[in-house]
């Protein structure tokens, strides 16, 4: 089956709208290119993914009458970020497909929504509360306790948007450190481990994952991601069947990221292992990026063949995977890369390495012995 409604797929030769100029955008457009179609990015500011594109727009999200000339010149619209502003969703949605669909834009760019919709479908999270202003967050502390974390409810992303509230910490302080805005306050969690699922639901129902990846941080910003991560085969199962979950709730197309927590209790000296997930990415993920060189379809083809109405590709590993991001003058580094026997490089094409920056990733896939369980 292609689509449950074929003539809503796409064809090779059509064209793909990506709203985003940055490396994800530009990784879906090379992946969209290898399967014969093209694509035109929307972006206020030009960025890697204008080099790659056959066509791109520089406008703002709110000139209707740029996005309308886009529109008419593209069959299917997606996006790199979750931050679309939701009328710009709707001026779309109301003219050409949009995939992932405005529903899971608007419950995941907003942590409270986003929690209390995983809740709802009974998938834990870290216990969160309200917190509109300096009084709200005092009740929510005395609720919660120390430490927790103070958490905006929109636009936080690589711990932007975030801070710790730990013993003899200002209240009024930190709440205005945010900008004062409406926020959440959750409860620290203890975890072992950061892990993450990448997968993809088709416009047939379809769902694909890749496995499950474990990912450590440097100063919020990813910086390693290992693959299979280590945790049970029962709870890895666990992980995916979650995120086949969510995607399904959402009626969702395309690749989604659901990050989450690996706790380990001990019970009666027995380890058991739990997740609580934290966050939900509806599109690709930096966690994902070893799948380029790494399975037999990389996250980028797996939602171009999901948002064009066609086939999940295989999710199947060619080994065991160590990525790792190049952050500002770490990229500087490519000419040893490039030199190393069985290094991945790849470079987004940014001018200037400024700390913090990501400015491209090396994946290295070693080979596992064979495991006939996973042959086609
Ligand atoms: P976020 O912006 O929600 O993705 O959080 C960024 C990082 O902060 C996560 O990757 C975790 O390392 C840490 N973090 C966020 N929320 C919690 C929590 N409730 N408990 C413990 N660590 C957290």
């Amino acid at each position: 089956m292609i689509a449950r409604d074929p003539a809503s797929a796409l064809r090779p030769g059509d064209t793909i709208g990506i709203l985003g100029s940055g490396q994800l955008g530009r990784m879906i457009a090379l992946a969209a290119a290898e399967l014969g179609l093209r694509t035109h990015v929307y972006a206020p500011d030009s960025g890697p993914a204008f080099d790659v594109c056959a066509q791109h727009t520089l406008g703002s999200y709110d000139d209707e009458t740029a996005l309308a000339a886009f529109l008419d010149a593209v069959a299917v619209v997606t996006y790199e970020f979750e931050n679309v502003p939701a009328p710009t969703a709707a001026f779309i949605a109301a003219r050409k497909p949009v995939r992932p669909g405005p529903s899971a834009l608007a419950i995941t760019q907003d942590r409270l929504s986003e929690k209390t919709f995983l809740n709802d479908l009974g998938i834990p999270t870290a216990p969160f509360l309200q917190v509109d202003d300096a009084g709200g967050l005092a009740r929510a502390v005395g609720e919660l306790g120390r430490p927790s974390i103070l958490k905006t409810r929109r636009f936080g992303y690589d711990g932007k948007g975030q801070t710790m509230i730990r013993e003899g910490a200002d209240l009024a302080a930190a709440f205005s450190s945010l900008g004062g805005q409406a926020s959440i306050l959750e409860g620290l969690v203890r975890f072992r481990s950061e892990v993450s699922v990448v997968g993809a639901r088709g416009l047939d129902g379809q769902f694909a994952a890749f496995d499950v990846c474990e990912n450590e941080h440097e100063n919020h910003i990813l910086s390693r991601t290992q693959v299979p991560a280590r945790l049970s085969p029962a709870t890895a199962r666990e992980a995916i069947d979650m995120t086949a979950r969510i995607a399904a709730a959402l009626d969702y197309v395309g690749v989604i990221t659901v990050e989450m927590f690996l706790v380990e209790d001990d019970q009666a000296c027995a380890i058991r292992e739990r997740l609580v997930v934290n966050e939900i990415a509806p599109r690709v993920h930096n966690s994902g990026h070893w799948t380029t060189d790494g399975a037999v379809t990389s996250q980028f083809a797996q939602h171009v063949r999901a948002i064009c109405g066609w086939p999940l590709g295989s999710t199947r590993r060619h080994g065991s995977i160590d990525m790792r991001n190049l952050i500002g003058a770490e990229a500087l580094t490519w000419c040893d890369l490039l030199a190393e026997p069985g290094a991945c490089l790849h470079l987004y094409g940014k001018h200037e390495a400024r700390p913090g920056r990501k400015m491209g990733h090396v994946t290295r896939v070693f080979p596992e012995p064979r495991d006939p369980s996973q042959e086609l």
